[in-house]
């Protein structure tokens, strides 16, 4: 599943070739995605042109000339391909998983820019959905989502009022989309991991009683922020620096702390701990017993 920085790193990916740019032709193979796409959904999109390529949380959102939003949604496998007209000869992909193969290419954008942008997604639980810009504040999937953590909303007051008085655990609250959005099971295990802080301690306990921040909480968001923009700025050198047009970006390019490191020496200076793997709520943690306390 991507979070927040791959998505943001797929945006960032697809600007140049959707930005300012205009739908001449739109594709649609499969329609049944995770739900079906809008009957008038090729009507919706061609002949108007993306003013915006925004992001919220892990959607991404297409402004569109004629006042509709394009959400996009990766799902578990979706992926993004870029194409350049002239030969057809794959510019970039943009995504998180290494399978891909045509037959899952399942929604084509045919962009004035040249470019054509591809949807690949083999299980099908990416989305797309086409809301009225006025109509966004109502949308179910957007409307529950708390803060975005890069934003500076986002900060220890609100994240300790936000754990105030909760008895689940801090990463369970790091999962929780409504306290903040867009971060995932990697994510919430770095953050807390640099924050020194164990997935297992009780969210309310980096506030006091009346749900004003404690130095936990000034920590932990400043390490979820870290977190964050390092992921993206890998990303990012890693669009800059595309050299071979079949490369893979996403996960692999960045270098995790604890996560998939179970058995190996914590790299926190001077900590003798060894990461270990924990399931919560069904999950693998992984984290250090020995520095994050
Ligand atoms: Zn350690």
């Amino acid at each position: 599943m991507p979070e927040l920085p791959e998505v943001e790193t797929v945006r960032r990916g697809l600007e140049p070739a959707m930005d300012r740019a205009r739908f001449a032709k739109v594709d649609v193979h499969r329609g049944d995605l995770r739900w079906p796409l809008p009957k008038d959904f090729k009507e919706r999109l061609q002949g108007k042109t993306v003013t915006g390529l925004g992001r919220r949380a892990k959607y991404l959102l297409a402004d569109l000339s004629s006042g509709d939003v394009l959400l996009m949604h990766l799902g578990m496998s979706g992926s993004f391909h870029v194409f350049r007209e002239a030969g057809g000869k794959k510019l970039a992909r943009y995504h998180h998983e290494r399978e891909q193969h045509a037959a899952h290419d399942h929604v084509v954008f045919h962009m004035s820019s040249g470019a054509i942008v591809t949807f690949n997604d083999p299980r099908r639980f990416g989305s797309m959905k086409i809301v009225p810009r006025g109509k966004l504040e109502d949308e179910p999937l957007l409307n529950r989502l708390g803060p975005e953590p890069l934003g500076n909303a986002f900060d220890a007051a609100m994240l300790a009022a936000a754990c105030k008085g909760k008895k689940t655990s801090l990463k369970a609250a790091l999962l929780d989309q409504r306290i903040v959005a867009g971060i995932g099971n990697i994510y919430a295990c770095e953050a807390l991991h640099r924050a020194l802080l164990s997935p297992k301690r009780v969210a309310s306990t980096i506030a006091s009683k009346s749900g004003t921040p404690n130095e936990r909480a000034e920590r932990l968001v400043d390490s979820i922020k870290a977190v964050l923009n390092d992921a993206i700025k890998a990303g990012g050198s890693s669009l800059r620096d595309h050299k071979r047009p079949d490369g893979d970006l996403g996960y692999f390019q960045h270098h995790f702390r604890v996560y998939d490191r179970e058995g190996q020496r914590c790299v926190t200076p001077h900590c003798p701990g060894i990461v270990r793997r924990i399931a919560q709520n069904g999950r693998s943690t992984f984290y250090c017993p020995v520095c994050q306390k």
